[in-house]
């Protein structure tokens, strides 16, 4: 756990959450300023600041990202009609939390590009 990572405090319990999923690896909890009637935030419990950070040996833990998204997705009733997933990097990218996170976004038409 990082010093003063919010994500860190969340995992941890030390933050309320609403989480809806939670295993060995991965943590995922509602988005406190949703964008999209679907709107979660999918991290590994492991602090990661950035995708810049992450090397070969995180290879199995960001599958486990996307192994999740989809099982929420899917629980949500959201899968066939679609749904998008977003990773920002760093400031120019709008990332605010540096502890990795990937955003699952739907419940509504998306439009592409993003903003
Ligand atoms: P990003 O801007 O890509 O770093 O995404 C960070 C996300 O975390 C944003 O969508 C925020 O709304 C969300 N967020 C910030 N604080 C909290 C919190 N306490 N609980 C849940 N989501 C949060
Ligand atoms: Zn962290």
């Amino acid at each position: 756990m990082a010093e003063d990572c919010l994500f860190c405090k969340i995992i941890a319990g030390e933050v309320p959450s609403t989480i809806v999923h939670q295993d060995d690896d991965v943590v995922a909890f509602e988005d406190i300023n949703p964008q999209a009637p679907t709107h979660v935030v999918i991290v590994p419990r492991q602090h990661i600041p950035t995708v810049n950070d992450l090397d070969d040996a995180d290879q199995e833990l960001f599958g486990k990202l996307a192994t999740a998204a989809k099982q929420i997705a899917g629980d949500r009733g959201i899968a066939e009609d679609g749904y998008r997933l977003v990773m920002n990097c760093n400031a120019g990218a709008g990332q605010s939390v540096w502890h990795i996170h990937m955003h699952l976004l739907g419940g509504r038409r998306l439009r592409w590009p993003p903003g």
